[in-house]
């Protein structure tokens, strides 16, 4: 069972008042909040567990290092893969950064990368980096006109054009529109395409089975995930993960250096050069036990039911444009009032304490097709309740009036 008033009551922050009216934190999909037992897990490394992992022989290094390890097979078993296959990053940019400086040397000139419209910069501007640097072609992969990926039509895309590497995001963080991956991951195996799947808005709603998925490459950010910031990772599937070019160097990710010489590890060893996020990889451990303990449809049907809500309430104001998939979403809603500007709106909603997020998104691509500048969005997860919405929505209408 989805227990809503002990899940909210599990995030302290969510108490707080914002100019002086309660906090409606509606920007999860820039970082999501986190519940007690991960901030207690960071308060209580630092206090009596904090060790350097890896490479001391002393309690504390082996006890760090043990629970550093755990959450690696934690998130493994999250994602239902292997823990050899997970490597700790500081976050999903880094994790595509990693997998495209990673593929250097598996590409030649000529070769194709593709990647849609509706990418997050993350999952853009990396990939323009590799196509530079060997002479590969960047392709563009088709979308629908209310910008979700034409799966089918990728697929056939996918066919006829053979790319080596096929980048694209499983849900939109401007838009929240859930990419239906299965048809274009088959088309890549067809084709002998690497699959690259930026992971970090869905992979807390999706709770997705990687294994099942059977994509190459699939990131994440912790901290979208009830964890820690300046922490992420990737699964890799291990015979592709091990054979990436090396992208950090130095300490520990090394087997043999000498002076003119050295040798690695093999993953994910080899993709964790220096000191980790040690205390926020130990926190994560308990975001995902706390995701994993919760009702997961109990979850999902929750959050449906706040974003059906939103999605009713914003339709009936005059003046609304709303720019997201109203039924295929993980819970972000992208829209605006008339011609306004953004941040005018986001920063009259703040002084009703609504916590929202106004701007490209880091998806400029996509606010050159919609032809505006950006976006006010509006973004929900598992500790939004009803209520959130009535605040939001009578904000709004009081700006609206403001404004008019
Ligand atoms: N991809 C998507 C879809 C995202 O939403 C984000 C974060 N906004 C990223 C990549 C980058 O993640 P991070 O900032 O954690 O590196």
């Amino acid at each position: 069972m989805f227990d809503f008033e002990t899940i909210r009551a599990d995030f302290p922050l969510l108490t707080q008042t914002v100019n002086e009216y309660p906090l409606v934190y509606l920007d999860s999909a820039a970082t999501s909040q986190k519940p007690l037992s991960v901030i207690k897990a960071l308060e209580s490394y630092y206090s009596a567990e904090n060790a350097n992992v890896h490479r001391g022989r002393h309690f504390l290094s082996e006890h760090a290092t043990r629970r550093y390890e755990d959450t690696r097979t934690a998130i493994a078993e999250y994602f239902n893969v292997q823990r050899t296959e997970i490597v700790w990053t500081k976050g999903a940019t880094e994790s595509l950064n990693l997998i495209a400086n990673g593929l250097t040397s598996h590409l030649k000139s000529g070769d194709k990368i593709a990647i849609s419209a509706i990418e997050h910069h993350a999952n853009i501007v990396p990939w323009q980096e590799l196509a530079k640097k060997v002479n590969a072609e960047l392709i563009i992969l088709p979308i629908t006109a209310d910008l979700v990926l034409d799966s089918n039509e990728c697929a056939a895309f996918i066919r006829e054009h053979k790319p080596s590497v096929v980048a694209v995001t499983h849900a939109s963080n401007t838009l929240g529109n859930i990419t239906d991956l299965e048809p274009i991951i088959t088309a890549c195996k067809e084709v002998n395409a690497t699959s690259v799947i930026d992971g970090a808005q869905a992979a807390m709603h999706l709770r997705p089975d990687l294994n099942k998925l059977d994509c190459d490459f699939y990131v994440f950010s912790a901290h979208k995930m009830l964890g820690p910031t300046g922490l992420g990772g990737l699964y890799g599937r291990y015979s592709r993960l091990n054979t990436l070019d090396v992208y950090q160097t130095g300490g520990e990710m090394i087997e043999t250096v000498s002076l003119t010489h050295s040798t690695f590890r093999d993953a994910p060893g080899k993709f964790e050069a220096g000191t980790p996020h040690i205390a926020g990889v130990i926190a994560f451990a308990e975001a995902i036990a706390y995701l994993t303990a919760l009702d997961f449809n109990g979850m999902r049907q929750h959050e449906h039911t706040i974003f059906n809500y939103a999605i009713k309430q914003l339709s009936t104001i005059a003046g609304i444009t709303i720019y997201s998939h109203k039924e295929n979403n993980i819970g972000n809603i992208s829209f605006n009032y008339r011609d306004e500007h953004p941040f005018d709106l986001a920063t009259l909603l703040d002084g009703y304490g609504i916590a929202v997020r106004s701007g490209h998104h880091c998806t400029q691509p996509i606010m050159s097709k919609l032809g505006i500048p950006g976006t006010v969005r509006a973004s929900f997860a598992l500790y939004n309740s009803l209520d959130d919405v009535d605040a939001f929505i009578k904000a709004l209408k009081h700006c609206i009036e403001l404004l008019d």
